[in-house]
């Protein structure tokens, strides 16, 4: 996937509806934004309104279709929750074209045995039981769509483990898997699944678990924009089952 262009047209996404986590910071931000940008109608779910509200304002700016707001704590939510929501957006929309699986928390950086219970419990259930639940609840809708796609998030740490990343590398261990077997599961439906390693990106987050570094050099989330939106536009309509570097390595 390495010599692949990522360039879509500039209203790739137009006319669909795609419902992003984490859209009021960092990386699920840009993406609503740029989904907007495309010609999307973007669902921002997140657990900040006032930041949420803030994407909203500043895609209504861009004169893009109309966002929808979801506020939502991924780690309190429960499967109703999930089922909830998701007959809301079809009330409101009638189908879902596309899931970006954004939103995750860092945990704590520390030695394996430091890690404590109620710290991996938070991780794994904002990280990986959230994103099951909700794709469980959403797989109805995405299959009345023609033509729908479910891209997670995962990280350099979620294929080869890292001293010290304990519960977050865990995770997106887990969230690969669960990318792996939804796309073989569903490998002749009209959904395609693929997850997405964003590398190190200049966010609240990156900042986080790098706090000595100089975000500078770092690219920025609108840096990283053309997989996200290649992934969601039928320019990738043939891509399945793949975990994607957004910076692969020169
Ligand atoms: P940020 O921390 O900047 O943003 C995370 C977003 O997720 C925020 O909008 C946050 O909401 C939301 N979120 C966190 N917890 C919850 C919750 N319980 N319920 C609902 N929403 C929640 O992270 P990034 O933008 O850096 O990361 C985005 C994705 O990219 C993550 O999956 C991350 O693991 C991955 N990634 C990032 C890298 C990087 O260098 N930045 C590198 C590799 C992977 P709020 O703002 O309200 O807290």
């Amino acid at each position: 996937m390495e010599n692949v262009d990522y360039t879509v047209s500039g209203k790739a996404l137009e006319g669909r509806v795609i419902l992003v986590t984490g859209a009021g910071a960092g990386i699920g931000k840009q993406a609503a934004l740029s989904y907007a940008q495309h010609g999307a109608t973007v669902i921002l779910l997140g657990r900040t309104v006032t930041k949420l509200e803030i994407t909203y304002d500043e895609i209504e700016a861009l004169c893009a279709p109309k966002p929808a707001i979801i506020p939502l704590d991924m780690k309190g939510a429960s499967k109703q929750n999930y089922i909830d929501m998701a007959e809301t957006i079809e009330d409101q929309f009638g189908r879902l074209d596309g899931v970006l699986h954004n939103a995750s928390v860092l945990g704590v950086i520390s030695p394996f045995d430091q890690i404590d219970e109620d710290t991996y419990d938070d991780v794994m259930q904002v990280n990986v039981k959230a994103q099951f639940l909700m794709s469980q609840a959403l797989l109805p809708l995405l299959k009345k769509s023609q033509d729908a796609r479910l891209v997670f998030t995962t990280s350099s740490v979620g294929h080869v483990g890292r001293a010290f990343w304990g519960t977050y590398a865990i995770s997106k261990f887990a969230t690969e898997g669960m990318m792996q077997v939804l796309a073989d599961e569903l490998e002749n439906t009209c959904i395609k699944v693929n997850a997405i390693n964003p590398g190190g990106t200049r966010t609240g987050m990156r900042s986080k678990a790098y706090p000595a570094e100089d975000a500078e050099r770092l690219k920025t989330p609108l840096d990283i924009m053309p997989l996200y939106l290649y992934l969601m536009s039928p320019e990738g309509k043939d891509i399945k089952g793949q975990c994607i570097d957004a910076q692969p390595k020169k």
